[in-house]
């Protein structure tokens, strides 16, 4: 029996495998076949299958609903270690996880809908090395009681899903994605295997560079879905809902989802159809859950249903029946527009996606990006914060994001900037403030520990307040109290907590790192990641450019999409508003209102109240659009009636009228 003190030092040493789970030796068709109740591969999964296989990383480049999860479910069983997946939306991967289970693979998933029971319980079978696969969100990551968990793991395969987001060209960056790549190696993970439906020539060179993965395991499907029939459409903002609603009735009727930009415009069409006789329902993020579910059980169980739905509906969706997307407001980008687009038509029946230009709608999308872009001095006063530092220090983004008025996802992208540069490097997330609930006494607790480990243990709890139901401990104060390290601390509470001795809370989320390299300049860094920013802001402004002009572009329309992500056709679709010989109707003047003069007093009268949180011309800007940002919410002035009150108005020109 392990003595309790090798359990608490514990070091890398690995527990035996279970060898009931190992198939090496069965041929891949018959685990497609006996498993996964498939005849066959379908395109470009063999390929991937084999480099993993074969001992290489991957990257896929499949369609949504092309079979991007079989490509790690099947070589995961014949791997000795674990498959690791990160995903994004492992909420939604609930089904494939049961299936894995049901066929008798260890397979489980770590997020916040588990209960602390069934948390606990993954968490022993991971440190225990019973699971095959596992399924976490990038946010796991920065729990260092997790990580802590994960290196003695031996890991065969990491599987990034969305890779994209780990690119800067691609329409989704998020910072902690770029981390994963590092964090493929610290783990010590045999091969990787990125996936995404959506990636053009540069951010799949990204995801090939940061992950070592070479051109020959890049496999590409290809994007060409030939059974959509792509339409787009100039129109008005006043002709858009006689638009939709004749389509609607005019065509076969089918299962049909209508994307919308807010929350209040699913609401709005929703109703407008539904008086009009149409059977349609609203769907958004913000309806409460089970309402949610109960649209989505509608128009899952429905050959008809219309559902009125902000891009928070599709993800996971499996209906191959849906015979028409129609885009009431544009997509971001063309990436957004082929993700949204792939969800008609599955079945491979032909299948109507509609987009809708117009070019009312502008303003309104352009403003989500410039709402992110960080003003010049908010980059300067954050860049000398963190040079003041000393050489190993720790942040909380979120005080930060206060502090400086700058979004939390902000702040990460400066920080992945400096670390990108060479100035910073992570040292990985922590946590201050650990609670405790005892679950026996503590005489219990500290039995047959040795006369210095009780004294340590019994120094530790002592500093532990007591509060109404938690006990709370602060780790930096007491480990430099006690003259210990604070990893010996959070070590001797996680082995009670594993022991069922007591529960385990932490907050106070931290991120840790230390200088590389201190820049020559503190003002020529703070212009070049400014003029990072900027460059951001641009480059998503011409996505949504690339959109507009889709409508007016005289070659076939899936050529225009596809030539985007560097696929040349060998013809012409065939059959797109182009091919069909539809013609290109011109685009509707943007119809800008002018600022009244009642507006113009509003807000002089606003500035003259002198707010601190709209001090600047563009968190002014950005206050009138109706952007929330951190320092605005918390003085609950996003409250205030005057907030979005020129929401319908460009960004510019709000700036303009700011300054
Ligand atoms: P993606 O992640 O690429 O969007 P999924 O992995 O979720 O797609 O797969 C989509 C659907 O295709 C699932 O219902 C899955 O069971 C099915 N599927 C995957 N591979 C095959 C195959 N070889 N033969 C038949 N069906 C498959
Ligand atoms: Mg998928």
């Amino acid at each position: 029996m392990e003595s309790r003190e090798d359990l608490m030092y514990r070091d890398e040493q690995m527990a035996p495998l279970d060898a009931a789970e190992i198939v090496p030796d069965t041929p891949i068709e018959q685990i497609l076949k006996d498993t996964f109740g498939f005849d066959s591969f379908r395109d470009g999964q063999r390929d991937v299958v084999e480099h993993l296989l074969a001992g290489r990383s991957a990257l896929a480049v499949f369609p949504t609903g092309g079979g991007k999860s079989l490509c790690y479910q099947l070589p995961a069983l014949k791997f000795e270690g674990l498959t690791l997946v990160v995903s994004p939306l492992i909420a939604l991967m609930k089904d494939q996880i049961d299936f894995l289970v049901r066929k008798g693979v260890r397979a489980a998933r770590l997020d916040s809908s588990l209960s602390a029971e069934e948390t606990r319980g993954v968490w022993d079978d991971l440190w225990n090395q019973r699971l095959k696969l596992l399924y976490v969100a990038p946010e796991r990551f920065a729990s260092e009681r997790f990580l802590q968990r994960l290196r003695r793991s031996a890991i065969s395969l990491m599987v990034v899903d969305e890779a994209h987001c780990i690119s800067e060209w691609g329409h989704n960056f998020r910072p902690d994605y770029l981390k994963l790549a590092e964090l493929s190696r610290e783990l010590h993970a045999k091969r990787v295997l990125t996936l995404t439906a959506t990636a053009t020539a540069s951010v799949a060179e990204d995801i090939c560079r940061n992950f070592s993965i070479a051109p020959e395991a890049y496999i590409n499907t290809g994007f060409h879905r030939p059974n959509l029939v792509m339409r787009a459409i100039p129109c008005s903002s006043r002709e858009r809902d006689a638009l939709l609603l004749s389509r609607l009735r005019e065509r076969p009727r089918g299962a049909t989802i209508v994307y919308v930009t807010l929350q209040k415009t699913a609401e709005q069409v929703a109703r407008a159809l539904a008086d009009r006789g149409i059977s349609a329902r609203a769907y958004h993020a913000g309806m409460d859950g089970e309402l949610r579910h109960e649209v989505q059980d509608w128009f899952m169980a429905s050959p008809d249903a219309v559902v009125v739905a902000t891009i928070a509906f599709g993800m996971g969706i499996d209906k191959s029946d849906i015979r028409y997307v129609y885009h009431y407001n544009m997509p971001k980008s063309l990436e957004n527009y082929m993700q949204e687009t792939g969800r008609a038509g599955r079945d491979g029946m032909e299948s109507g996606c509609d987009l809708l230009v117009c070019p009312d709608d502008i303003a309104t999308l352009e403003n989500f990006t410039y709402g992110d872009t960080p003003t010049l001095q908010a980059v300067q006063g954050l860049v000398a914060h963190l040079l003041e530092q000393p050489d190993i220090f720790d942040l909380s983004i979120y005080d930060l994001a206060h502090e400086y008025d700058i979004r939390n996802l902000v702040i990460s992208t400066l920080l992945t900037y400096l670390e990108l540069r060479g100035i910073i490097a992570s040292t990985g997330p922590l946590y201050n403030e650990y609670k405790f609930q005892p679950n026996t006494g503590s005489a219990e607790m500290l039995q047959g520990f040795d006369e210095a480990r009780t004294r340590f243990l019994r120094a530790m709890f002592s500093k532990a307040e007591k509060g109404r139901t938690w006990f709370s401990i602060d780790i930096a104060a007491t480990a430099s109290e006690l003259g210990e390290k604070r990893e010996r601390l959070v070590a001797a509470l996680n082995y009670f907590e594993e022991k069922g001795d007591l529960t385990l809370k932490v907050a106070g989320l931290r991120h840790g790192y230390r200088f590389v390299k201190r820049p020559d300049s503190t003002e020529d860094l703070a212009q070049a990641i400014f003029a990072r920013f900027q460059e951001s802001e641009t480059r998503d402004i011409a996505r949504l450019g690339q959109v507009v002009e889709l409508a007016s572009m005289q070659t076939c329309t899936v050529r225009s999409v596809l030539n985007y992500f560097g696929e040349s056709l060998e013809s012409d679709c065939g059959h797109c508003d182009r091919c069909l010989g539809e013609p290109v109707l011109p685009m509707p003047r943007l119809h800008e209102a002018e600022i009244t003069e009642e507006q113009g007093r509003a807000v002089a009268a606003l500035v003259g109240e002198q707010h601190a949180p709209l001090a600047t011309p563009r968190q002014l800007a950005r206050f009138l659009c109706g952007l929330p940002s951190p320092a605005a919410s918390r003085a609950r002035l996003t409250k205030d009636n005057r907030f979005g009150l020129l929401s319908r108005h460009r960004f510019a020109t709000v700036l303009d009228l700011s300054s």
